[in-house]
């Protein structure tokens, strides 16, 4: 579902992605670790063209990442073309996001009516019941001051859901949340999960790793240093680097 062949991402002179090369089939829910600088947050943005890549190119279905195919040749895409490409993409991040003068409901419907262009009573049903899928129908007229961390997270996740999209990305959705916290939104992503959606998630729970990702990669300077089956990469990494990080977040 997704193919990213030889991504180069600069800042500057900084050479911040060195050739990322990563094939995630649908279905499939891909973890990626690694410390704070890997590239890890700017691998996300490039696959959902927050960021433009230097070279390389990324596909996600049959569309391209700011490019398309015309009479087999590649062209930089128009703004609806990108616009087209980001709606089959939900993204998640640390901080909610959430528009704060709006209710649950309406930040999870803002987008159907907005984006989607559906009727508005057609997307008020279907963001109920993305509510729902994230256990907050009782919720809905709830402003985002009045939810928990763990409840903001999960609107964020409904709302980017109910756009239907084809592949949901995930940068630390628990890492600015309270421990107590944490578990409610990794129950809702592991459900996600199981239902088949294609995921890529970059995060630090380790066992949530494990457990619920087909494989992990491992980043580093700019690199996958090391990806291969969830269990076998955290239980017994090949390369040093893996395991000395393994062991640092432990
Ligand atoms: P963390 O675990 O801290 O979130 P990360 O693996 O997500 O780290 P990135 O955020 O992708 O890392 O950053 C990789 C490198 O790129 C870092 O050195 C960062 O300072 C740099 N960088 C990221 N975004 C920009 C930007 N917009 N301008 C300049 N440098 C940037
Ligand atoms: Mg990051």
């Amino acid at each position: 579902l997704v193919t990213i062949r030889d991504v180069v991402k600069r800042f500057g002179d900084v050479e911040v992605l060195k050739g990322i090369d990563l094939e995630v089939m649908p279905g499939e829910v891909l973890c990626l670790i690694g410390p704070s600088g890997s590239g890890k947050s700017t691998l996300l943005r490039c696959v959902n063209y927050l960021e433009q890549s230097d070279s390389g190119y990324i596909r996600v279905a049959d569309q391209f990442a700011g490019a398309v195919v015309k009479n087999g040749e590649l062209h930089e895409a128009s703004e609806s073309e990108i616009a087209r490409y980001r709606q089959r993409i939900g993204m998640v991040f640390q901080h909610f996001n959430l528009f704060l003068h709006l209710t649950a409901l309406e930040n999870v419907t803002i987008g159907l009516v907005k984006v989607r262009r559906l009727a508005k009573s057609d997307a008020v049903e279907r963001a109920k019941a993305a509510l729902a899928d994230v256990g907050l129908e009782h919720l809905q007229n709830s402003y985002p001051r009045h939810l928990s961390g763990g409840q903001q997270q999960r609107v964020a996740i409904a709302r980017a859901l109910a756009m239907e999209p084809t592949l949901m990305l995930f940068d630390e959705p628990t890492s600015a949340l309270d421990p107590e916290l944490v578990g409610e939104v990794l129950s809702v992503m592991r459900r996600v999960a199981e239902g088949g959606m294609t995921m890529i998630a970059v995060t630090h729970e380790m066992r949530f790793a494990r457990d619920v990702a087909d494989r992990v990669a491992f980043m580093d300077q700019g690199r996958i240093a090391e990806i291969a089956p969830a269990r076998q990469l955290i239980d017994s990494p090949s390369s040093e680097r893996t395991r000395h990080f393994l062991n640092h977040v432990r």
